[in-house]
């Protein structure tokens, strides 16, 4: 079976980890910053190369195409190439590479396709300067109001806009140019999984069938600050204690569901946090995501159970944010397990826990994702690795299962 070039794979890694180098094994590539332009200008060099055509919308996503027939709609595939602050050099960028690599393949080999073949660079999907994440997916699938996002700050120097770096970038271009169903087969973006199952169960590749739902409560406890020296135990309402008490509650509840629920305390506030003073006011967060709308139901059912005193304070919570279940085009699904199965290589079907721009994508246009092993799960830092063999194999994939798509016609 034809394949992509492993070599052209490590030069393409090894060359775009040079755009925002920490020297320590990763990157700090913030959407639309010289690192992310310099980024930027060595894909659009190498798809010119390629004899691609280059076009921006209005919110600087890239899409290079190889011409099809006349009149086709485009097969689509590409992830983001910004990074969080010390990220890997996998995360996005490795979606869009491999995608690169796939065209190289069919330029270079001069695969027959009916389809035009568009690889995308969506804008700032991290939010790790401007928030939020997958800002320009999101605006051009309506989810987010376009003018809100070109208002939003930078968080680290809080002196520019998004809309200010747009307009400098050189990479903002016309709203027409935005991804047009009616112009779209399809859409894959190869991502690493940022988790440890795949390497842990031996699989090559992951056949993503949707993204998983999640929900966001924070938590606020009441009770009332003392001195710690001369308040005995039985007279405190210690809200810190409350709290305690009720993340070992929900950690001991959740547990009893099904075992694929993932849920998290990452964020905590404690007042008025000084070693001499009993705390009277404790919040923390709860994020909790699993594929199973039902699941997610009796995850919630538990959290508003809890009662409205713990420990002699006053408990109470609030659902910060929400995301439904996304699932992925089953048809489209179905080719990638076709394409991974077709080469030889052993695949997991699996829900995704992080948000992808490919979600927001799936409301316009048939949607799937391919993954492939992070080692050891590290993710979002400069540990993040992906041997370039595996890097290979999910552009073999992401090639076959673009061609088995341009194949059929439709799904
Ligand atoms: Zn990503």
């Amino acid at each position: 079976m034809l394949t992509c070039s492993k070599g052209r794979m490590d030069d393409k890694i090894k060359t775009f980890s040079k755009f925002g180098d920490t020297g320590r094994g990763g990157i700090t590539r913030f959407s639309l910053s010289p690192e992310a332009l310099a980024a930027r200008d060595e894909f659009c060099r190498r798809c010119r190369a390629l004899g691609m055509t280059i076009v921006t919308d209005d919110m600087a996503n890239i899409y290079a195409t190889i011409p099809g027939e006349p009149g086709k709609p485009a097969i689509l595939m590409g992830s983001h190439a910004d990074s969080v602050k010390q990220g890997g050099n996998y995360d996005g960028i490795l979606g869009v590479l491999t995608a690169l690599e796939a065209a190289e393949t069919i330029v270079t080999e001069k695969i027959p396709h009916a389809h035009p073949v568009t690889v995308v660079i969506w804008t700032n999907e991290e939010g790790a300067r401007f928030e939020p994440a997958m800002m320009s997916s999101g605006v051009i699938t309506g989810k987010f109001d376009k003018a809100a996002m070109l208002a939003s700050v930078a968080k680290d120097t809080g002196d520019i806009t998004f809309g200010e770096a747009l307009d400098a970038s050189g990479y903002k271009g016309q709203e027409a140019n935005r991804l047009n169903p009616a112009k779209a087969l399809g859409l894959l973006e190869l991502h690493i999984e940022q988790g440890p199952v795949l390497e842990a169960e031996g699989r090559d590749i992951g056949v993503v069938e949707g993204v998983c739902g999640m929900v966001n409560y924070e938590f606020t406890f009441l009770g009332q600050a003392d001195h710690a020296g001369t308040t005995p135990m039985k007279y405190r309402k210690d809200a810190l204690y409350a709290a305690v008490k009720t993340i070992q509650y929900l950690h001991d509840e959740l547990d009893k569901l099904d075992p694929r629920l993932v849920y998290t305390t990452g964020k905590i506030s404690c007042h008025p946090n000084i070693h001499t003073v009993i705390p009277d006011e404790v919040r923390f967060t709860l994020d909790v995501r699993h594929q199973d709308p039902a699941v997610m139901e009796q995850a919630v059912a538990i959290i508003k159970a809890l009662p409205a005193e713990v420990a002699g304070c006053a408990a109470s919570f609030t659902p910060a944010w929400t995301r439904k279940t996304v699932a992925f085009h089953t048809k489209l699904v179905g080719m990638v397990e076709q394409a991974s199965e077709e080469l030889g290589y052993s695949s997991l079907r699996m829900y995704s826990g992080p948000g992808h721009d490919a979600q927001f994508i799936a409301d316009l246009v048939p949607a799937a994702m391919i993954f492939v092993p992070s080692v050891h799960g590290h993710s979002h830092c400069e540990k993040e690795y992906t041997p370039v063999e595996q890097c290979w194999q999910g552009a073999n994939v992401l090639l076959h299962t673009v061609l088995q798509l341009d194949r059929a016609g439709a799904l």
